[in-house]
């Protein structure tokens, strides 16, 4: 006998991970969209008049984000302007295949889209990084890289705000990272439904409340289109180990995601405890609380072939690189890393193009959204 819907008449074809409730598509759909408008609302996300960049890679999430969003938008009247955002990360036979994705998306969602990649903004393709760095460093690159070139796609573009496809459980999988390595500051922040309010550009998470297992069952019920293939260089151990930790949690209770979340949100810091100060990278530009951000350190050590000046503790790096200094100074011989090191060309006219560009803040042209 078909089992009913438990908020309607009609027959139930799935079982909501988030609740156990059983459902019908159209009850679900409607209890899924109006948890996140309860979400946006609640953590008060918008303001009508702003235009908001959809951090979008192709994936399940941010690809039903970008579809929730103009359907809420609409529905509920936020009066935001919606523009998609990618990365480019130069990853052949990865992220090519979901930027036709994303390519897609542009079209069947009717949004305006911006792509800007590492090799444009930092000289350097992940492609031509792991050649140098090998399989395991790689990710710390890419994330420090991805960061930064989201803002700078962002800026270009004038937008307000970010929003990104990060759902709870990547949020618990954070918090847990961030309890196991001790790391204070950022287990404070990464709960927060708004960060970067202190001076980069904000950035929301609308699915910070909800279930990756629910993105999936959306997608899949609408026929969303969306690229679900693994980045080839994905490692990724550590966060490997948090995720499965938590499916373990989840089987003896299964509210672990969400209650992951609340105890992180819960957490209380002693006022002596040391936060690092926010400044300006005096290199770039961008925010930092290092003298230095960690892009321009990571973008030198590609540069000069000390790959792990950024990484770990580089006095080691650093001594090498001062040793190469002096030697290239006796000699009078100029490598690429002197060169590098010599330029002084204003950022953007050197002709070496490995130098990472101050911040862009003009005003976007029309061919900068591709429609
Ligand atoms: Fe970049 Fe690592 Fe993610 Fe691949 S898995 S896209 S290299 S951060
Ligand atoms: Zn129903
Ligand atoms: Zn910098």
């Amino acid at each position: 006998m078909p089992v009913k819907c438990c908020l309607c008449d009609g027959s139930a074809v799935l079982k909501r991970p988030k609740t156990g409730d059983v459902m019908c598509k159209d009850c679900f759909y409607h209890a899924f969209e109006e948890e996140i408008h309860h979400t946006i609302v609640t953590g008060n996300l918008f303001t009508r008049g702003e235009v908001v960049a959809v951090g979008a890679s192709g994936g399940k999430d941010s690809t039903v984000l970008a579809y929730v969003m103009k359907l809420l938008n609409e529905r509920h009247d936020y009066g935001i302007k919606l523009v998609l955002l990618s990365v480019d990360e130069g990853i052949t036979g990865y992220r090519d295949d979901s930027l036709e994705t994303v390519k897609r998306n542009q079209q069947q969602y009717d949004l305006p889209l911006k792509i800007v990649s590492y090799e444009e903004l930092y000289g350097w393709s992940m492609d031509a990084i792991v050649k140098q760095v090998g399989l395991k460093n790689n990710c710390t690159f890419c994330g420090v890289f991805r960061r930064q070139a989201l803002d700078r796609g962002a800026m270009l573009l004038k937008v307000d705000k970010i929003i990104t496809g990060h759902n709870a459980d990547d949020i618990a999988e954070t918090v847990i990272m961030n309890v196991l390595r001790g790391d204070i500051a950022r287990l404070r922040r990464c709960t927060a439904i708004t960060t970067g309010t202190d001076g980069a550009l904000p950035r929301c998470k609308p699915f910070k409340y909800t279930y990756e297992k629910e993105i999936v069952m959306y997608a899949y019920f609408k026929k969303l289109d969306y690229f679900s293939t693994e980045c080839i260089y994905s490692p990724n151990a550590y966060r490997g180990h948090a995720r499965t930790y938590i499916k373990d949690l989840e089987a003896i209770r299964p509210s672990a995601i969400i209650d992951i979340i609340h105890s992180g949100e819960s957490l209380s810091f002693k006022k002596e405890v040391k936060m690092p100060v926010q400044g300006t990278c005096k290199s770039c530009g961008y925010i930092s609380s290092n003298p230095v951000c960690k892009a321009c350190v990571l973008l030198e050590g590609l540069n000069k072939g000390l790959p792990r000046l950024g990484i770990g503790k580089p006095s080691r790096e650093r001594r090498k690189l001062a040793k190469m200094e002096e030697e290239a100074t006796i000699n009078g011989s100029a490598n690429e890393s002197t060169v590098l090191k010599s330029c002084n060309k204003s950022h953007g006219s050197c002709d070496c193009k490995k130098t990472n560009k101050p911040l862009d803040r003009r005003k976007p042209n029309a061919e900068d959204f591709e429609f």
